[in-house]
């Protein structure tokens, strides 16, 4: 999984949506809008490249096992879009929070002009779930105007975000949430890991199917044994200051401020193993724990931010003198885009701190929650701790797992809707520390 491949081959446990694609490309019949929906990590953007690279191939029709087209992946049309150089597939994706107008307008201009090297004009939007009011109508605008050598592959984990006119333009290709058994024996086929480190690398990856091959193919550490939640406490505050401080020296050493925006967009992607560990580490401790000192919830919530402040703050230090270094390269209204746009970066690096630290704890809890139901060990995400979960199912009756499941579900979308991360943060904390319901 090390090399970006470009190939239908290549996807993983999505047999009926790549099977959808390929066949419409043997029948030659090409819709203008393609949106494609399903959950996170899950292999639609490899998807969306893949057909991308079969649509451009400049092989294609060269026989396959199965008679169904896909692309050579080796020619040098699916070699650029492998490596993101196709003067063809353009890929337009989030500056912070959401997709913005500019970035759409600029679709704009392109998705009018005939196709460079390839055949089609290929537009990949993703997430296009985060469109906001103005991008989304700027977008809808292109759709209706299109020349017919123009495709947009739009992809979305929330359908309901995507505005009712731009869903009925598009052809819908489901994506399917692959069950964990299933995602683990996938993996330990690629890899070819044994399924002890596949099981613990899945787990730490929170189930995210790619994120985990990434973590299993750049190797994890051994197994500790855990430390106790203030440990785990300190230690993952300690990893995000890591994290921001490895941050800062990739921007620092960016030999241009779109490489350095470039580092910035991708931070929060692209956890380090030790990131992760800390924050399964501390959501583990929490899950376990009777009760929690009174004190927990407004100490762990404030050190928690603090650190991600520091971060920020640091981060957005590190642009300033950056830019003060490159100004002469670039007009005014360029530098402060580039500015602007840091800034939305290091902001989205900051709100996913707290959200991820939640999204740990959701897992768990629906861990709990189908171990209660169903006691399938092949259900559970965080099987290499199934220790935890069995006697945590004991010891909390159904009904306080699915309370907690619905409060961190609020909760998750109070961060989304900007609310203060302290008081969500506290909020939970104070709940999940209360006696045994
Ligand atoms: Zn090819």
């Amino acid at each position: 999984m090390t090399k970006q491949t470009v190939t239908f081959r290549n996807v993983l446990l999505q047999d009926a949506a790549v099977g959808h694609l390929r066949r419409s490309l043997a029948r030659n019949r090409i819709s203008q809008t393609y949106l494609f929906t399903g959950g996170p990590s899950i292999g639609k953007g490899r998807t969306a490249l893949a057909f991308s690279a079969a649509l451009q191939c400049l092989e294609v029709g060269a026989p396959t096992e199965d008679g169904l087209p896909d692309a050579c992946g080796g020619c040098l049309s699916c070699r650029r879009i492998a490596a993101g150089s196709h003067p063809d597939v353009t890929t337009v994706t989030l500056q912070g929070n959401d997709i913005r107008v500019d970035q759409v307008r600029r679709l704009q201009e392109l998705a009018v002009l005939q196709p460079n090297m390839g055949k089609w004009r290929i537009f990949i939007i993703d997430p296009a779930d985060r469109l906001n009011e103005y991008s989304a109508n700027s977008l809808l605008k292109i759709l209706e105007e299109a020349p017919q050598r123009a495709v947009f592959m739009l992809l979305a984990e929330n359908l309901e975000r995507i505005l009712p006119t731009v869903r009925s333009r598009s052809e819908l290709v489901a994506f399917r949430t692959p069950s964990h058994d299933e995602a683990r024996k996938a993996l330990a086929t690629i890899t070819g890991l044994d399924a002890d480190t596949v099981m613990r690398g899945y787990a730490l990856a929170g189930g995210a199917f790619g994120i985990a091959g990434r973590l299993l193919t750049e190797g994890l550490p051994p197994r500790e044994e855990c430390a106790g939640l203030r440990a785990a406490h300190v230690r993952l505050v300690a990893e995000i200051i890591a994290a921001g401080d490895a941050l800062h020296t990739r921007v620092e050493a960016a030999p241009s401020l779109e490489a350095a925006l470039q580092e910035l967009e991708a931070a929060h992607t692209t956890a380090s193993i030790g990131l992760l560990t800390a924050r399964r580490e501390l959501v583990r401790g929490l899950i376990v724990s009777v009760s929690l000192p009174a004190a927990f919830p407004i100490l762990f919530t404030r050190l928690f931010l603090e650190a991600v402040d520091g971060v920020k703050k640091d981060l957005k230090k590190a642009v300033e003198s950056l830019i003060g270094k490159h100004k002469q390269a670039y007009t005014p209204g360029l530098l402060k885009e580039i500015e602007e746009q840091c800034g939305a970066a290091i902001g989205a690096w900051a709100s996913r701190q707290p959200a991820a630290f939640l999204e740990g704890l959701m897992r768990w809890h629906e861990d709990l929650y189908h171990w209660g139901f169903m006691e399938d060990e092949k259900c559970l995400l965080n099987l290499d701790r199934k220790d935890d979960i069995m006697a945590v199912t004991a010891a909390r009756g159904p009904a306080c797992v699915r309370a907690r499941l619905q409060l961190l579900h609020h909760s998750l979308e109070l961060l989304r809707r900007f609310v203060q991360p302290a008081l969500v943060l506290e909020n939970v904390l104070t709940d999940i520390g209360g006696p045994i319901a």
